[in-house]
Parts: structure tokens; sequence; C-alpha cells
């Protein structure tokens, strides 16, 4: 290694060669920039790839990793006046080839390989070492500054940089190694040399909105990058935004400030048959409105708890919608023996305001209304009726009446009887049989019982009747005699029957001998006619008060005016 001089020994200088061609580079990169740039290293001696990379990590920062072709250009230029074979850093790791100083793998782009390499084992020596590190060469006639895969075993020239980044060489940035040098790239939100300055945005953007107010926090200075302010709305009132309001890395607010917005709640409707009236101390529908909600007569408002809705801050109303629906009467059971016809739906048909018809079946009567309707107190407006059967009241019979119905009157249907018979001596005055009505009436008057009369008996002639009652009623005995001259012939008693007929006959009175001889024989005679004469006329005056005496027996009245029957007797007899 014919190149060596005091570079090592002066470790630690920026550009320490003595020789005035590197003085005037290094005097030409700092004008590159005004920070500390990073520089290179050779050793004296050759060592192995492992060797090398120690030795370079003990002296400087490490071995030099060759990033672009401008970087290969300088080491040329720097190197240039020896030929020499350097070890860099970069090994084969897992079968790729790796930056052993970042640990990442070479792209493309970055490689600087010779023609035909990297070829691992081509040129492979008597040892058998695979070809897993990497050198480069230096002054040479060709291929010059390009790579060539060889045995770490190798023995070459290391060659080391040292660093220029330190820990605090930017602030709020990366440092960036750069030939002879280093850059900052400085975060987002930062700039200056060092990246120390900090982008801020305009404090006056920052405002507390009506009914509302912000609350800043600053990472890195008042209203500067990152700064970020919250806003929040009073009660009642909503963010027009949701998320903070944030100060961007190129010195602009994220948003505009946020507004506080009434909150609104949905929109109510007035109910059907009903009424709504809202009250609305801020707005429309909005936080702290109310509404309240009733109905018409017969309806009731259904659905919600309440009859009054408040907004809440929350956007909702506090309660659902009510509606107003019909109020229910009881609902009306069957009718027995009967039909009950009501209007409507049947969800509706027990409503207010519907109405139920009612009707019986045939031979039953309805008590009670035959409609009825569903008021708003939600009762109907009539006691609900029922179907009676409908009976004939049982005959009221009359005296010496008796009844017999065909079936007991409490249970009777339509065209049940009654049948009728009177007691012995008396007749039925009207039908014998009444039919029950549809209507509840029986089809005739119920008949009457009337006592059964027999004709006046007469006295016989030359004889008398002697009856055991005034009247000549039923069992009434009438005795039958006669005068002294005379005998009865027939039935002595007549006894008046059940159906008014006298038993027996009517008997007469006979005249015995001797009292016809004498009639005859004045007869006969001729001349004797003053005496026959004056005979006849006391037998009809004797006949006359027999019947007037009979006639006050009964009456009391006077002889000259009897009554009709015994009148006609007397007629008869005149
Ligand atoms: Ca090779």
């Amino acid at each position: 290694m014919e190149f060596s001089f005091g570079f090592i020994q002066t470790s630690g200088h920026k550009c320490s060669a003595s020789w005035i061609r590197l003085l005037f580079f290094c005097s030409m990169l700092s004008t590159w920039t005004s920070v500390q740039g990073w520089s290179y290293f050779h050793s004296s001696t050759f060592m192995t790839w492992e060797e090398a990379r120690t030795w370079c990590r003990d002296h400087y920062t490490d071995m030099v990793a060759i990033q672009n072709q401008e970087e290969i250009e300088h080491l040329k230029s720097w190197l240039n006046f020896t030929t020499g074979y350097y070890w860099i850093g970069i090994r084969k790791l897992n079968d790729t080839w790796t930056w052993v100083g970042t640990n990442k793998a070479l792209t493309p782009e970055a490689t600087n390989w010779a023609k035909g390499e990297p070829n691992n084992g081509k040129a492979r020596g008597s040892s058998g070492n695979s070809e897993d590190c990497v050198e480069m060469y230096i002054k040479r006639d060709k291929e010059e500054g390009k790579w060539n895969d060889e045995s770490c075993l190798k023995k070459k020239t290391a060659l080391c940089y040292s660093a220029a980044c330190k820990s605090d060489s930017c602030q709020y940035g990366e440092c960036v190694e750069t030939i002879n040098s280093h850059e900052c790239a400085c975060n987002p939100g930062f700039y200056g040399d060092k990246c120390d300055q900090v982008v801020t945005c305009n404090k006056d953007e920052v405002r507390a909105p009506d009914n509302g107010k912000v609350t800043c926090t600053h990472k890195y200075g008042d209203f500067a990058f990152d700064s970020s302010c919250q806003y929040s709305c009073k009660e009642g009132f909503q963010l027009s935004m949701a998320g903070p309001q944030r100060c961007t890395a190129t010195g602009s607010w994220s948003e505009q400030p946020p507004t506080c917005q009434l909150v609104q709640c949905p929109t109510l409707t007035r109910p059907s048959r009903g009424s709504m009236k809202c009250n609305d101390p801020l707005g429309s529908s909005s936080y702290r409105s109310t509404c309240a909600f009733a109905c018409n007569e017969g309806y009731v408002l259904d659905g919600s708890p309440s009859n009054t809705l408040q907004c809440e801050s929350s956007g909702s109303w506090n309660a659902s919608q009510p509606s107003c629906v019909a109020v229910q009467c009881p609902a009306i059971q069957d009718l027995g023996n009967g039909i009950v016809s009501c209007e409507g739906d049947a969800d509706e048909r027990f409503s207010y305001g519907k109405t139920c018809s009612f009707s019986c079946a045939p031979g039953y009567k309805l008590v009670g209304p035959n409609r009825v309707s569903c008021t708003s107190a939600a009762e109907w407006s009539e006691k609900t009726p029922h179907c009676e059967a409908i009976t004939c009241k049982t005959p009221e019979g009359g005296a010496h009446l008796f009844t017999d119905c065909s079936e007991p009157l409490s249970k009777l249907l339509i065209n049940s009887t009654c049948s009728f018979t009177c007691e012995p001596g008396f007749e039925l005055q009207g039908v014998q049989t009444v039919k029950c009505s549809d209507d509840g009436r029986w089809s005739e008057d119920i008949p009457s019982c009337k006592a059964v009369r027999c004709l006046v008996l007469e006295d016989p002639e030359s004889g008398s009747v002697n009856c055991s009652n005034a009247e000549p009623l039923f069992n009434t005995q009438c005795t039958f005699t006669c005068g002294e001259d005379s005998i009865l012939k027939g039935d002595k008693i007549r006894t008046c029957d059940h159906h008014g007929n006298w038993t027996g006959d009517q008997p007469t009175c006979e005249a015995v001998s001797p009292s016809a001889t004498v009639v005859a024989s004045s007869v006969a005679a001729g001349g004797a006619a003053v005496t026959s004469g004056l005979a006849l006329a006391l037998w009809l005056l004797k006949r006359l008060r027999k019947k007037a005496s009979k006639f006050e027996l009964d009456s009391n009245s006077n002889i000259d005016t009897p009554t009709a029957v015994y009148k006609s007797s007397i007629d008869s007899l005149i």
C-alpha cells in the first residue's frame, strides 16, 4: 500500500490532509454548507472486512456507505493518487446486499457493480469462501470506483467516514448526511437551519362564537403549529363542526371558527282530530320549545306519556308525539236471542260516535232501547237492552172458573193455549179456549162463569109448588102439592140440574070423584046456570089469591105490578 499519510493520526479533523490538493478540496466543500461536514478516512494496513468494520467504528463513525454517484465521484477524486482495493460497508445478509450502517437493503439505483459482478464464486480461490463482502476499485485503468463482491476473509484497505450529524444538529427535523456536510430536513411546521423555528397561525382567527367558548392548547408555542383550539357551546346549542381547530404546518388554521347553532328538534304535526299549541322561546321547534296536545271531544291522547312535549338539548323531543284516538265504550256482549248490529270496522265498532242497534228473534221482545250510541264519556247513551221471551199473563180466572193451560206460562211461548171450564151449576160465558198471540196478549177475552138458571115452575092446577131457593138456580128443589080435592099425578119433586133443566115432568092435580060429579051434573041440568056460574067465579078468585100470596113472598110488590115472568103467567091464565 503505497498511499499512506498522516490521515489516521489526525482523526477528528474535518479535512486534515496536509496535501494542498486536499486542503483545496476541503475549502471547496466548506462553501456547500455552513455546518460541519462529514469526512473520509482509510487505513494504512490491510485487514479482513470484519476487521475493517471494527476499525472504522472504533475510530470513526462506520464504513463508508456509498449512496449515490456523486459520492463515488468524490471518493475517486480524493483517492485517485493510489491504486487500491477498499472495503466498503456493503455485505450480503440473508442473501440480500445490505448497507450495514443502516441495515437497509441496497436499492438498484445505488448499485455500482463492475462488469460481470457480483459473480460470487467464479473467481473463488482454493479457500472456497463465498464472496459476501464488497470492495471498491480505486485508481484503475478501467472500472474505477466500481464494486466487486469478494471473500470477506481477504485483506484490503478499510475505507471509513466520520458523520457530521450530531444529536442536536436539527431540533425538529432529520439530519441528513451529505458529502462533507449535512443538512436538516425539517419536520412539517418547522423551519430554519436547525429546524428550531415553528410556523404560527393567525391568532385573530380564533374567536369564541356566540353562545359558546373556545379553549386552546399549545404544544410548540402560542397559536403555533399543532396548537389545538377546542370549541364548545352552551346547552341547547350545537357546534357547526365536530373536531378542533388546528394550526397546520402551512400556518393556516384547519377550519374556520365554528358557530354555535340553536339545537333543532324535528317538526311536530297537529294530530288528526286534535290540536297542538307550541311555545318557542328561542326558535321554532328548537331547544326549550314546548308543544301541548289536546284532542277533540270523544278522543283521547295516545302513544305518549305526556300531553306536553319539550325539545331537549339533544335535539330530540322528550317523548314521542301523541295521537288522538276515539274513546272506547265497553264492548257490547252478544244479545241472547237477538242480534247486535254495530256500524264501523271491528276495531272501532265500540268507539266514540258509533251506534249499535238491537233486534230480537221471533218470540222475543226487546226490553230497553233499540239503539245506543257511544258517548264521549266512554259510556253508552243508554243501558243496553235484552231480549225477553214473549209470554201471556196467566188469565185471572173469575169466580167458579177453572183454567187449564198447556204449559207453565212462565215459559209459555207463542201459541200456548188455555182452556176454561166452570164449576158445576155454572156455564161459560165466552170462548172455551184462548191462544197466546205474538204480542203477548190472549187471542180472546177471558170467559166468565154464570150460574145455571132453570125456568120458573108454575103451580099445577089445583095445586102449588114450593122451591128450596128463591131463584130457580142449579140444585134448586121444588115440591108440588095439590088441594084437598085433588091428588098429584107425576113428579112430586123437580130439581134444577146443571144444564138448567128441571128433572122430571111438570105434575098435575087431578080432582077426586065427588067434586067432579057436582060440576058435571050442574052443567047437565041446564037450569042451574046461576049455581054453576057462581061456582066458577069462586074458583077463579081462589086461584088469583094463591098467585098473589106467592108473588108477595118473592118481591113484596103490589099485586097490580108483577114482574114480567109472573105477569106472563097471569096473562096466560086469563
Ligand atoms: Ca467478484
